[in-house]
């Protein structure tokens, strides 16, 4: 089915679609499991909107690009223009708190790495991006304070706090703004804890954002 931005209670969150902005090593755990050094300003990259599908059906991945990594993050539905703000005016921008998937395919990127070459076949393939539902602002009082799990088949895989990230939300919204104009229907993703690793078809997914939003879903 065909994705839409909407909320956890059902309701169309009546905002188009667009690019999602993601920081890659937002948090020093997940640096340290990949042998990555911690970057000192927040690196930046763009998934396609062609990437995103719903969560909450079971979505597929590629077969024949080799290992196919799961990295859960907390997401961000921007629901207005966010261009060069400061952190007061990117909270004012937040229409949304919810739960995506940043799949990468985890040797196509390590060979891009070695090359030097941009991430995007990794990271922005049609797919690569399974998004939730949103719950609004209200009901999250402390963003810095958001438990983000995954169990596959069962099995407790990640199990992070946004806490932890190096930038937290707001820096990190303003810090985007000043190089990539944010639209509303826009998707930030906040990076990943520890814990990443591969999926198969087959695997079954828990997601779940604090005690706000479950999903339950499986890879085909
Ligand atoms: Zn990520």
């Amino acid at each position: 089915m065909k994705y839409q931005h909407r909320f956890s209670d059902g309701t169309d969150a009546d905002l188009p679609l667009g690019k999602v902005v993601c920081v890659g090593r937002n948090y020093a755990d997940h640096a340290a499991e990949l042998n990555n050094p911690v970057p000192t300003v927040p690196m930046l990259f763009i998934k396609p909107g062609t990437a995103v599908v719903p969560m909450d059906e079971p979505f597929a991945i590629p077969a024949d690009q080799g290992r196919v990594h799961f990295e859960t993050e907390m997401s961000i539905l921007i629901g207005r223009r966010l261009c060069r703000v400061d952190e007061a005016q990117a909270a004012n921008g937040i229409a949304g708190i919810g739960l995506a998937l940043d799949l990468t395919l985890r040797d196509v990127q390590d060979d891009l790495k070695r090359q030097g070459h941009p991430w995007e076949k990794a990271k922005g393939f049609d797919g690569a991006c399974p998004l939730s539902a949103f719950v609004r602002p209200d009901q999250v009082s402390n963003l810095q304070d958001v438990q983000i799990r995954l169990r596959v088949n069962g099995e407790t895989r990640q199990d992070g706090n946004s806490r932890f990230m190096l930038n937290p939300v707001l820096p990190l919204l303003s810090y985007i703004s000043q190089y990539f104009t944010l639209e509303p229907g826009d998707v930030v993703l906040t990076g990943t804890p520890a814990g990443v690793g591969p999926i198969l078809s087959g695997d079954r997914l828990e997601v779940e954002l604090s005690d706000w939003l479950r999903v339950d879903t499986s890879v085909c």
